[in-house]
């Protein structure tokens, strides 16, 4: 396909004598079109859609720069207002696929905005840039080089980014489209630089046109194959390095832009470099602050029980150990309540598990709101185990506690096969009055003690057990 359509061209530019650059130009449209229409038939075929139509965007601007060039040739016989604007959408052309290149996805929206923002900023300078050369009566050879210079380092960008992110994506879908992208942006980096600086002073309607729109040939080719590949292994960290370093590509390139324009064109030079900096900045301070939230999100899930919603068993063990250390600088005594739920085994096994669950839930929340001191920490400990913590309890008060917890469980007469018909807890207090330099173990044993002689002597009670240490 791409060869037949070449050799049209070659062959028409033969017997199209005066009128050559005609057939050129109507081929030049051609192809970004065709190009055009295979990433939108890929976008909709099960390709990395954001991708490809992207990409599509940019051929329709790349064929308006073209279709400018012929209008210009055919009705105004000149090339200046019409021709500036042709190369304006040229320069364009890349700001849609750096787009697609720079912005990770799922980004929320004020990230997206900015990213706009960004974006929109980028294609000002271009256009101010393009006009502002293109207009000065003195179309020099510097001005000339300057829009070359700008055209090579877009082209350049787009080239070794798109190479970035294809050896990053794992997806395939997204490997395709940036295997394809890269593909297609190194010969438009060649094309364009063999143009450019080779031919520029040659007009369309030449030998070298056929080059130009291979570029785009390929392109549909590549958009049109169907390489449904496997997914790739990529290295965790490259992979996470690109994704965050990528929102870097769109400040850069403004940056880059700003630093070709500072001669002609200072202030929006400097605008230019302050929209990136400061756009940039506000990204990652937003990005900054999502992932401490996400952070505090991780923190909070990692010492909560999902099933009661009480601390866990991390949770648990953090605050023993603190409140031990708190206890042996104040002086003050320390209680541990271990809270065991009577002949559980026994109602998992005629209920079933699920209403389990909701009896460990229900109990759970009985518990807690018994402990309304505000210091205490009620936890999960794990299984049908619960516990509870209570600097500076007195034996009195622990056990005062213990009984509120156990009568608060009773009476909510969840129905259990147990002997009594109903769910009951039997709780071991243990406690210290004096932490020395013993370790929190003993006392954990004495509430462990303790309990184990409330079920010893019948459930449903509280005894208690001092520890020294
Ligand atoms: P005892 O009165 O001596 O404490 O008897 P028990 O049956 O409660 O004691 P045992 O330790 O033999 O049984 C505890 C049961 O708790 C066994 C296990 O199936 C159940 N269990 C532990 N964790 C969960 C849970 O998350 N959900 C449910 N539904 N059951 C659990
Ligand atoms: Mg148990
Ligand atoms: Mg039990």
């Amino acid at each position: 396909m791409p060869l037949l359509f070449v050799a049209l061209h070659g062959a028409l530019l033969v017997v199209g004598g005066r009128h050559a650059w005609l057939v050129s130009l109507v081929f030049l449209i051609l192809a970004p079109l065709m190009a055009g229409a295979a990433c939108i038939y890929r976008a909709r075929h099960g390709g990395f859609a954001r991708g490809w139509i992207a990409l599509a965007i940019a051929m329709l601007l790349w064929a308006g720069g073209m279709a400018g060039n012929l209008f210009s040739g055919l009705v105004l016989d000149s090339w200046s207002g019409v021709g500036a604007l042709s190369m304006l959408l040229f320069i364009l052309y890349g700001v849609p696929i750096i787009l697609v290149l720079a912005v990770p996805e799922r980004e929320p929206w004020p990230v997206r905005l900015i990213d706009a923002g960004l974006a929109l900023a980028l294609g000002y300078l271009f256009f101010r840039h393009t006009f502002a050369l293109a207009s000065l009566a003195d179309a020099s050879l510097s001005n000339i080089v300057k829009l070359r210079l700008m055209f090579d380092i877009e082209n350049l960008y787009i080239f070794a980014f798109a190479l970035i992110r294809f050896l990053a994506s794992a997806n395939p879908a997204q490997r395709a489209f940036f295997g394809g992208l890269s593909v297609y942006a190194a010969l438009y980096l060649v094309t364009a630089a063999f143009i450019n600086h080779l031919h520029s002073d040659v007009y369309y309607g030449q030998w070298p046109d056929l080059v130009i729109g291979l570029p785009f040939l390929i392109l549909a080719g590549l958009a049109l194959a169907d390489r449904g590949g496997a997914s790739m292994p990529v290295s965790l960290r490259f992979g996470r390095a690109v994704r965050v370093g990528g929102p870097l590509m769109l400040p850069a390139a403004l940056l880059t832009v700003s630093a070709v324009l500072v001669g002609a064109q200072p202030l929006h030079a400097i605008a230019g470099c302050a929209a990136a900096i400061l756009g940039y900045g506000m990204r990652t301070i937003w990005v900054q602050v999502r992932s401490l939230d996400a952070h505090d999100r991780l923190e909070h899930l990692a010492r909560v029980d999902q099933l009661t919603g009480l601390g866990n068993r991390r949770q648990f063990d953090e605050s023993l150990r603190r409140e031990w250390l708190r206890a042996q600088r104040t002086g003050q005594g320390l209680a541990l309540l271990m809270i065991d739920i009577d002949h559980f085994k026994l109602l998992n096994d005629s209920f079933g598990h699920p209403v389990g669950d909701r009896r460990l839930h229900e109990v759970a929340q009985a518990l807690a709101g018994c402990a309304t001191r505000g210091v205490d920490t009620v936890a999960r400990y794990g299984g049908e185990e619960f516990a509870a913590i209570l600097p500076g309890a007195t034996p009195q008060h622990a056990r005062m506690l213990a009984e509120t917890m156990r009568a608060a469980v009773a009476r909510l007469e969840l129905p259990s096969p147990a002997p009594l018909g109903y769910v009951t807890v039997s709780i071991g207090i243990g406690h210290i009055d004096q932490v020395a330099d013993g370790d929190v173990a003993v006392l954990a044993a004495a509430a462990d003690a303790a309990l184990y002689e409330a079920k010893q002597s019948g459930r449903n009670r509280s005894m208690t057990h001092a520890a020294t240490g």
